[in-house]
């Protein structure tokens, strides 16, 4: 099921992605399907209609993992940490499809970095990598954006991974995804940079789960980014970003000057 939240004439709203006679069509649900399930209001609108949103603002925090695939370690001159490298991105830094990554003056050499994200169901704590699929609500398709001159200049991360718009998410959730092969692919302009594959991430979303929740409160909606595949690279205004996950779809965004 692929969970979407949208905006159309009113405040957001929550529907599932299907298609009515060959049309993308929004299936609308009473509330917010983290906390209030799954009740259809026999409303239906079509996708081309509203305008699709980030699927969800995480209440308390994204979660990221760096440098969980061998290339892309590699290709910036880093090992693979043996335990999980865990970073934080704020809920501020979220954004939807289409809406646009603001570059900063701060920085020179801002990169795209294309991940599969899963999204927390319920509030959980050391959890069992056994277990894992119990506490994830779905998949989405995430950019962590990331200042690297920041990232290597500051030493700690919270500035070059969390400028506001550098989280880009969407275009939904899916809730049924094994993410345990997926191909990601990332392109800047229609140019291919990036083309992965989930089954190399050193630490599986198992894994990272119980690895983060055995020392942090998971919460519904909060976001956990696996890491990202070679072939990172520099976006600069005027360019267009587009992550496709295969079984998840295509989340894109343009980068703008921010001043
Ligand atoms: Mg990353």
């Amino acid at each position: 099921m692929r969970i979407a939240r949208f905006a159309g004439d009113d405040d957001p709203r929550f529907g599932v992605v299907g298609e009515e006679d060959g049309v993308p069509t929004i299936a609308v649900l009473k509330g917010d399907p983290l906390y209030a399930g799954f009740e259809l209001t026999g409303q239906k609108v079509k996708v081309e209609d509203v305008r699709l949103l980030a699927p969800v603002i995480p209440r308390s925090k994204v979660v990221g993992i760096g440098r969980n695939f061998a290339d892309h370690a590699a290709e910036l001159g880093n090992d693979v940490p043996e335990t999980p490298l865990v970073f934080l991105k704020p809920n501020t830094s979220v954004i939807g499809p289409g809406e646009p990554i603001f570059h900063p003056e701060q920085s020179s050499n801002v990169h795209f970095e294309g991940e599969l994200a899963v999204v927390i169901g319920r509030i959980c704590k050391d959890v069992p990598a056994a277990d894992a699929s119990k506490v994830i609500f779905g998949y989405t398709v995430a950019n962590d954006v990331t200042a690297r001159d920041l990232q290597k200049s500051d030493g700690q991360w919270a500035r070059a991974k969390g400028f506001d718009t550098f989280c880009p998410i969407g275009p939904w959730i899916e809730t049924n995804l094994d993410p345990a092969d997926l191909r990601v692919t990332t392109t800047v302009n229609g140019e291919t940079k990036q083309d992965g594959r989930t089954s190399d991430m050193v630490h599986k979303v198992p894994d990272l789960i119980a690895y983060v929740s055995s020392f942090m409160t998971l919460l519904p909606g909060d976001l956990l980014l696996t890491g990202t595949p070679a072939g990172v690279g520099r976006v600069v205004p005027g360019d267009s970003v587009s992550i496709t996950i295969e079984g998840l779809g295509t989340l894109t965004n343009p980068v703008v000057d921010a001043s």
